[in-house]
């Protein structure tokens, strides 16, 4: 449920305070320390998962309703221009803080934030390869 030394698990339950701009029994809602913009906030479930994958669906349901409602809020608050949804799995993939978290970046027109990749080439065996995990 809680994880000992998991830090997301003492802010989302609120042992470490925080800048909380919604809580309720599965979820808090925080800006986060370092943000890529203006708004930048973190979805944290209150019940410990590291990943999407150990997420309950119930939980990952839940959450991406939740990431609309605060992602438009933020955006008409703020006057943004978009939004991003990010969410690392994996050191790999970015992923720092190994309790489940959506970021919500909201994106202002000449913003600095990068979330961009250089766009690469689908070859037909990967193609295939990837078709056929489905
Ligand atoms: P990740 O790289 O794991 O997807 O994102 C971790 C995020 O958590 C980073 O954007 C980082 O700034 C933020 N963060 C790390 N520690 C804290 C903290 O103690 N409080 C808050 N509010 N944000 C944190
Ligand atoms: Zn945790």
């Amino acid at each position: 449920m809680v994880s000992d030394n998991c830090i997301f698990c003492k802010i989302a339950n609120g042992e470490i305070p925080s800048a909380t701009l919604y809580e309720d029994e599965d979820f808090r809602v925080i800006l986060d320390l370092g943000p890529a913009s203006k708004g930048h906030a973190l979805i944290l479930p209150k019940k410990h998962a590291a990943n999407l994958f150990e997420l309950p669906d119930e939980t990952a349901s839940k959450a991406i309703v939740l990431a609309k409602k605060v992602a438009s809020t933020l955006k008409e608050g703020l006057h943004a221009d978009g939004v991003n949804l990010v969410q690392n799995n994996g050191e790999a993939a970015g992923q720092t803080v190994f309790h489940f978290h959506m970021h919500i970046i909201p994106r202002y027109q000449n913003d600095t934030v990068n979330v961009t990749w250089k766009p690469g080439e689908l070859t037909e065996t990967d193609k295939n390869e990837i078709l056929g995990l489905f």
